[in-house]
C-alpha cells in the first residue's frame, strides 16, 4: 500500500510502497476514507516532541474509513461499515480504561503517534472496541472529530455543568479546535460566548459559527474589550486552546472570581498561580484529549447534523504541501488527507 512516512525529524515525508498491514488476534483492518492533519504534527515533524519516531514512521491519528477485515477472534463489525476510530489505545483492563478513559491509562498508545497512523491506505486497530459507526456520514468529512472535535468537547464538558445564565465563557484560539469549542459551549450551555483571536479572519469565522463577541487579546485596548464583553464580571470559564505563556496571561486576567480555566493548546507556557496572583476560588486544569463515550457523544451530535466542520480534502501525496500551509496558517478549518 501507499503511505506518506516520517524518517528523520525535520525531513519532508516520504511517499513509499510499504507492506500491507495484516490484522492480528481481535484485531481491526481499517481503509482510511480520511486522516485529518493535526498542528501536533508539525510539532512532531520538528522534532519538538520526543519519542514519537522508531525507524520510518507513519503519523495521522484522526482517522475514519471502513472496516476491511478482522483478524482471528475480533466480532462486532461487517466488513465495509463505515467508522470513526477512537485514537487513544489503552490497556482496556484498568479501572481507568473501564471508565473509558483510555487517553489516560497509564499504557496508552495513539494510533499515529508511534503505532502505525492513518497517512496510508490502511492502518491496523488494536480491538473493535475503538470503532464507532457513522452511518451515511463521509469518514473524510467526519475524522478531525477524533481530535478537533473531541477534544474541545472534553474541555467544554469540564465546564458545562457550572455555566448558568448570564455567565460568560472564553475560548482563547478560533483554529480548529476553537470552531469546534464555541459550537459546543452553544449546545450544552446558556453562557456567552467570547472569543479571542489575534486573526481578523479567525474572529469572523469565531462569530460565523455563533459567538457573541470576539476580542483581539493582542490589541492595546484588550483587557477593556474582554471586560465589556463579559459584563465586567470577567469569564466564569475560560478554554486556552493555545497555551502559550501570553495565552495564559491573558486567560487568568479575563477569569472572574470562582471561574474554571482549562488548559488545552500544547504550547507549553506556563502561568503563576497563588493565592495573590489568582481571582478567588478559581480553578486551574488540564484537559486532556477525550474518553471513547465523548466520542460517540460527538459523533451522535454529527449523525444529528448539529455541527459545522470546515474540511478541506488533500490527496496523500500533498502532505509535505499541507503541513506547510499549516504552518503558514493558510489551512481555514482542518486538512484531511484522502489516500
Ligand atoms: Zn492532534
Ligand atoms: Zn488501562
Amino acid at each position: 500500500m501507499r503511505a506518506a512516512r516520517l524518517h528523520e525529524y525535520g525531513e519532508p515525508f516520504r511517499i513509499e510502497e510499504v507492506p500491507d498491514p495484516e490484522p492480528g488476534p481481535g484485531e481491526v483492518l481499517v481503509r482510511i476514507g480520511g486522516a485529518g492533519v493535526c498542528h501536533s504534527d508539525l510539532h512532531i515533524a520538528h522534532g519538538e516532541v520526543p519519542g514519537v519516531l522508531d525507524g520510518p514512521t507513519i503519523l495521522g491519528h484522526e482517522n475514519a474509513g471502513w472496516v476491511e477485515a478482522l483478524g482471528p477472534g475480533a466480532s462486532g463489525f461487517e466488513s465495509g461499515e463505515a467508522v470513526i476510530v477512537y485514537g487513544g489505545w489503552g490497556c482496556g483492563m484498568c479501572r481507568v480504561c473501564m471508565s473509558g478513559e483510555e487517553q489516560l491509562c497509564d499504557t496508552m498508545r495513539w494510533g499515529g503517534l508511534g503505532p502505525p497512523g492513518g497517512y496510508a491506505e490502511r492502518y491496523v486497530v488494536p480491538s473493535p472496541r475503538h470503532l464507532i459507526r457513522i452511518g451515511d456520514l463521509d469518514p473524510a468529512d467526519v475524522a478531525p472529530l477524533t481530535d478537533a472535535g473531541l477534544t474541545p468537547y472534553r474541555a467544554v464538558k469540564k465546564v458545562a455543568g457550572r455555566l448558568v445564565g448570564g455567565d460568560s465563557a472564553l475560548v482563547i484560539g478560533a483554529g480548529g479546535l476553537g470552531q469546534m469549542a464555541i459550537q459546543f459551549l452553544g449546545l450544552l450551555t446558556p453562557a456567552r460566548i467570547v472569543v479571542a483571536d489575534v486573526s481578523a479572519a479567525k474572529r469572523q469565522a469565531a462569530l460565523d459559527l455563533g459567538a457573541d463577541a470576539v476580542v483581539d487579546p493582542g490589541a492595546p485596548d484588550a483587557a477593556q474589550a474582554l471586560g465589556d464583553a463579559t459584563d465586567g464580571k470577567g469569564a466564569a470559564a475560560v478554554i486556552d486552546l493555545v497555551g502559550s505563556d501570553a495565552s495564559l496571561a491573558f486567560a487568568a486576567a479575563s477569569l472572574g472570581f470562582k471561574g474554571h480555566l482549562v488548559v488545552v493548546g500544547l504550547a507549553g507556557g506556563t502561568v503563576p498561580f497563588g493565592f495573590f496572583t489568582w481571582p478567588p476560588e478559581s480553578v486551574l486544569t488540564g484537559s486532556n484529549w477525550g474518553t471513547r463515550t465523548e466520542l460517540e457523544e460527538v459523533v451522535a451530535l454529527a449523525l444529528q447534523d448539529k455541527l459545522t466542520l470546515q474540511v478541506e480534502r488533500a490527496p496523500l501525496e500533498a502532505i509535505n504541501d499541507v503541513l506547510a500551509r499549516l504552518e503558514a496558517g493558510q489551512v481555514a478549518g482542518r486538512a484531511v488527507l484522502v489516500p
